[in-house]
């Protein structure tokens, strides 16, 4: 059997590293076992999925490396869940309810008040075929609720181990609202049966879903899925990402300049025992990272950790890996890239280092050093230059003047390039070329 797994985010919200968690825990499974990935659009709320933030999610989704081998839209297969509705009234499992939110509520204020769990009734089990038609004539339309069967539901969770939820401490869960559209539960179900989904993995917030989710695969003479339930990414803060936080979210991340890898990382082996470092390729952590890895408590995605993530990513990444980005930027050059690459933050910050090499540069030069200056410039040796120029340059300096050390380099620098830190002026002098230089130095 083909292993076959889905991601399915509701397209209510651009999606942030929470989402792109389960996102890429599937890619992984389903590259470690040679298997299928399905993203399945969860868009049977219609009042707040939009087929704009559906377009943006794919997006995000290949800008992380992920290309899936199927998309689903919810919205598109309502005739199937039609199918199953059908098949759960006639065999007694679904049925209409009339109650109203101010009932519900007055129901459950009384369970507490005789100090029983605020679990549905099930009142509207016990209604007459008399009773349904005088309440539909009154214009109430019926919610439908699942009929658990009210046990210990047992699974294997390939991350948690053996779980029970007993769905007797749980109310009938309403699957179809008032209006006729369905809630994400029945759909769900549906769908992995379908789809012949073999491997459910999601956050651990669904964990309890589960219980009602299996008992419907069984209601509906459907083979149980393994589950497999993460922990949960949180904020800096420790709260769960916002769907609105824009500068939180996976766009946001890519508009502020980060490698798409290092979100990544980030994303899914924060919580993990694997350690949070460069890897090349998301296949790499495929064959690293075993469900046992993923640890059972929370994890918070650290900002600072990205960004030093980030800028390691970018130190040791190879020129051909770079090439189109630099040229998109008018850069070229293996050795420019090879210098540079060790003061990035961000990709984009290659822009103002480039200008020490194109210029322009403000020369700073104290005025003790002017004279100092201004015979570096005569002693600049000929060209071609090489990275052995740097050395004899200084050395001329060095045995002509008697500075040494910081008081010898220093100024060059500041001349050369005008700041007090940057990359190693023996690989930096040869770019910049004699002509530029000179005109650099006083
Ligand atoms: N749309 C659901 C969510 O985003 C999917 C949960 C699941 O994977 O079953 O939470």
């Amino acid at each position: 059997m083909t292993v076959t797994v889905r991601w399915a985010p509701s397209p209510t919200g651009r999606i942030h590293p929470g989402n792109a968690r389960p996102a890429l825990l599937n890619w992984y499974f389903a590259r470690r076992h040679g298997g299928r990935y399905i993203l399945r659009m969860d868009d049977t709320d219609q009042a707040r999925s939009t087929r704009e933030f559906a377009d943006g999610i794919e997006e995000d989704l290949a800008w992380l490396g992920i290309e899936p081998d199927q998309l689903v839209r919810q919205s598109e297969r309502t005739a199937l869940y039609d199918a199953a509705r059908d098949r759960l009234i006639a065999d007694g499992r679904l049925y209409p309810c009339y109650e109203t939110e101010e009932e519900l509520d007055r129901k459950r204020a009384r369970a507490r008040l005789l100090g029983k769990p605020p679990i549905y009734d099930r009142a509207a089990l016990n209604l007459s075929d008399a009773d349904r038609a005088r309440l539909e004539s009154e214009g109430r339309r019926p919610h439908w609720r699942f009929k658990l069967d009210g046990r210990p539901v047992q699974f294997d969770d390939l991350i948690k181990g053996p779980q029970t939820v007993n769905t007797s401490s749980m109310s009938d869960p309403v699957l179809i609202r008032e209006d006729g559209t369905y809630l994400y539960t029945l759909p769900s179900v549906v769908d992995d049966i379908d789809l012949g989904i073999t491997h459910v993995i999601r956050g651990e917030d669904h964990t309890s879903n589960t219980g009602t989710q299996i008992e419907i695969f069984e209601a509906l003479g459907g083979t149980v899925p393994t589950f497999a339930h993460h922990n949960l990414l949180l904020d800096g803060n420790g709260e769960p990402f916002s769907k609105r936080a824009g500068s939180q979210s996976i766009a946001g991340f890519r508009d502020l300049g980060y490698e798409p890898m290092a979100v990544a990382i980030m994303s899914s082996l924060t919580g993990t025992s694997l350690p949070v470092e460069p890897y090349e390729t998301l296949d790499e952590i495929a064959l690293k990272l075993d469900f046992s890895a993923i640890s059972h408590s929370s994890a918070r995605f650290d900002t600072a950790e990205l960004d030093s993530l980030n800028a390691r990513i970018l130190h040791s990444l190879p020129y051909e890996a770079v090439r189109d980005r630099l040229s998109a930027l008018g850069l070229e050059g293996e050795a420019l890239w090879l210098l540079l690459r060790e003061n990035l933050a961000r990709f984009g910050d290659i822009t103002e280092w480039s200008k020490l090499v194109t210029g322009p540069v403000t020369p700073v030069i104290a005025d003790e050093d002017r004279d100092f200056l201004s015979l570096a410039k005569a002693l600049l040796p000929p060209e071609p230059w090489d990275d052995t120029t740097w050395s004899h340059w200084t050395e001329a300096l060095k045995s002509s003047t008697g500075r040494k050390g910081r008081a010898l380099f220093m100024p060059l620098r500041l001349a050369i390039t005008g700041r007090h830190d940057g990359p190693e002026l023996k690989s930096l002098l040869p770019l910049v070329g004699r002509k530029a230089c000179l005109d650099r130095l006083p």
